[in-house]
């Protein structure tokens, strides 16, 4: 499951902050997680208890961000919202686009104690 290795990852990349700072837990945590980032949200709060449990993470409060996936169509430079990275252009129906918003995957803030 591609949910585990990311937990498994923010595990890991908070684990090393806090080990930096000598701190001893984590109070807060703020992920931006993008609605296109291909990260399933209901699996990924199913792993999440199970990835914290008995570590650096079991007490911690968790804030998680989804922005909306946003794209720049390449012909007509429409901005438009998309939920599915292969949606066209509303105005043009162009599939050529840039995508400006949405696969954010990433550890915005850490509150260590
Ligand atoms: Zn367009």
């Amino acid at each position: 499951m591609h949910e585990l290795s990311v937990v498994t990852s923010i595990v890991k990349i908070v684990q090393q902050e806090v080990d930096k700072i000598k701190g001893k837990s984590v109070l807060e945590l703020y992920l931006e997680i993008g609605k296109l980032s291909g990260v399933e949200m209901s699996s990924f709060y199913f792993v999440w208890p199970q990835c914290i449990n008995g570590n650096i993470l079991s007490n911690t409060k968790l804030f998680v961000e989804e922005p909306e996936g946003k794209a720049r169509c390449a012909e007509c430079e429409t901005e438009f919202y998309i939920e599915k990275s292969f949606d066209s252009c509303p105005n043009c129906k162009s599939p050529f686009k840039e995508i400006i918003a949405g696969r954010e995957l990433k550890i915005k803030k850490i509150i260590i104690k």
